[in-house]
């Protein structure tokens, strides 16, 4: 069965089918498998569970294959472009790594197995862990959360569960600077603290002042992003990280982002006691239309005996002919569970295979690169595009998409006109402190010559943003879509199989 999006175009007209519905293919009695002879008794199926109703496509294999390759046709992905979508990490992931997750091994064990009978995938868990750990500096990590934000919470809800341990209940409060991932406000309000904005300064780092003010008795501890999500570092890092464990607070790090530090710094060592990992940003794993994540938290000894669980340990340390034996455990204090069984295995694997492939140079790389790649198209789009923090940027940089000579063009505009360019667009209006915002990420896969391809665009349209704005202005215009009324279609969004002009109507 097929759902399709019907998107709305701006002056109310239909837009021209896309595909034929799955619905209208093949005809009755037509069937695209065949089932094997049933070796068990048939049995009358209960007539009200039957749906006399039900108009189910009859189709063959190859109307179904077909189908859904033209379907695919119509996306954007990174096999087929570059996806400079800042703080999203769109980058190549190994096909390897793929395959590491469906071999048998791993993908058909059943998470009630006796740990007994999977004692590889333990000890490739608790590899990796010990890996996570050591590219953070940290002391443990926790496989558990299925995403960043989750790690976010489970960070959170360990530090508050770390002041409640030492009698101080009246820590309620969690600074977040405003340059952090909106994630990590929404995080420290789901955990029920109290999240305490400051503002950056001109050079986009923490401003130290404002800090020093809001800290005392009552601090829990501080969320940041790192790099933030203006793509630089905090300059003060060592200076902020003081002052909250000055004042008896602990510090988190959102590290959804290592490609721009792993392998170079380590969180622990900047004075860190907490930090989520993304591997499906930085560890491969796609994760184009919303998941699946992972979303590890590596902590330092103060909050080892917090983390959410299972975790893998070693039951047994073994011997010179047997090798150790693996197995579950809760961490002593441990705020609990997160999610059923042991995290996202699958993701797990893809990891471990990445991590095993390019080993601690390889890592290392990975983030020269990344940071490279990003200041390289920054150094180039620089004096054309606005930029608000003229300095070097970790992963990922953010440019105005707007000029006082183009009155009437806007980020979205170039966006949509850079489809017209083969090029997926950047992030848009995010970060949320700098006027039409572009935040652009590169990412470490990318060749010079991709990078080049992507500056010429930007390049050319920033040319025609002052000779031909109506071009930006009903950009896009080589997509099967054209420009939609964004705001029609998230108010009366319609997701059905047939086209609605209104759903009102
Ligand atoms: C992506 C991201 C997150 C959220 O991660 P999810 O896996 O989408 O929950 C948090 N912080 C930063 C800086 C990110 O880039």
């Amino acid at each position: 069965m097929t759902i399709d999006l019907i998107l709305q175009k701006k002056n109310g007209e239909a837009p021209p089918p896309l595909e034929p519905l799955i619905y209208d293919l093949g005809a009755p009695g037509r069937i695209g498998v065949n089932l094997p002879d049933p070796d068990v008794p048939e049995a009358e199926l209960p007539a009200d569970l039957l749906r006399a109703t039900l108009d189910l496509p009859e189709v063959s294999e190859m109307d179904v294959v077909r189908h859904f390759v033209r379907l695919s046709h119509l996306n954007y992905s990174i096999d087929t472009g570059f996806y400079p979508l800042g703080s999203c990490t769109m980058k190549y992931n190994p096909k390897l790594n793929e395959d590491m997750a469906r071999l048998p091994g791993f993908a058909e064990i059943h998470p009630l197995q006796d740990p007994a009978s999977v004692q590889g995938a333990l000890a490739m868990m608790y590899t990796l862990q010990s890996w996570l750990a050591e590219i953070s500096g940290m002391q443990a990590v926790s496989l558990q959360p299925a995403a960043g934000a989750q790690g976010e919470f489970a960070g959170i809800l360990m530090i508050r569960a770390y002041h409640l341990a030492n009698g101080e209940a009246h820590r309620t409060k969690i600074i977040v600077p405003d340059s952090a991932h909106g994630t990590n406000p929404a995080t420290t309000a789901m955990a029920g603290l109290e999240v305490v904005e400051i503002p950056s300064d001109a050079n986009g780092d923490v401003d130290l002042d404002k800090l020093r003010e809001v800290c005392g008795e009552d601090v829990a501890g501080m969320m940041i992003t790192v790099p933030n999500t203006l793509g630089v570092f905090e300059a003060h890092i060592k200076e902020i990280v003081d002052i909250i464990h000055g004042c008896g607070g602990l510090m988190y790090m959102d590290g959804a982002n290592m490609n721009a530090m792993m392998g170079v710094a380590k969180p622990a060592d900047l004075g860190f006691d907490v930090m989520h990992y993304n591997l499906h940003k930085t560890f491969s794993t796609p994760h184009g239309g919303g998941g699946p994540g992972s979303g590890p938290v590596a902590v330092n000894e103060k909050l080892a005996d917090f983390l959410p669980g299972p975790i893998v340990t070693i039951i047994d340390e073994g011997s010179d002919e047997e090798p150790p034996l693996y197995g579950l455990t809760m961490p002593d204090k441990s705020i609990g569970r997160l999610k059923a069984f042991y995290g996202n295995f699958g993701m797990l694997v893809r990891a471990f295979a990445y991590i095993a492939v390019y080993g601690g140079a390889g890592l290392h790389a990975v983030t020269k690169h990344a940071v490279l790649n990003a200041n390289y198209i920054r150094a180039r789009l620089k004096g054309v595009y606005p930029m608000p923090f003229d300095r070097i940027c970790g992963h990922e940089f953010v440019c105005e998409g707007h000029w006082p000579d183009a009155e009437g063009i806007h980020a979205l505009d170039i966006s949509k006109r850079l489809m017209d360019y083969d090029f997926h667009p950047p992030t848009n209006y995010f970060p949320l402190i700098v006027p039409e915002a572009l935040l652009i990420e590169p990412t470490e896969t990318e060749s010079k010559e991709a990078c080049d391809a992507f500056v010429e665009a930007m390049l050319a349209i920033a040319q025609e943003a002052r000779e031909n704005p109506d071009l930006l202005h009903d950009a896009p215009h080589k997509t099967p879509v054209g420009r939609v009324d964004d705001v029609r279609a998230a108010k009366q969004l319609v997701l059905c199989c047939r086209p609605v002009l209104d759903p009102e109507a």
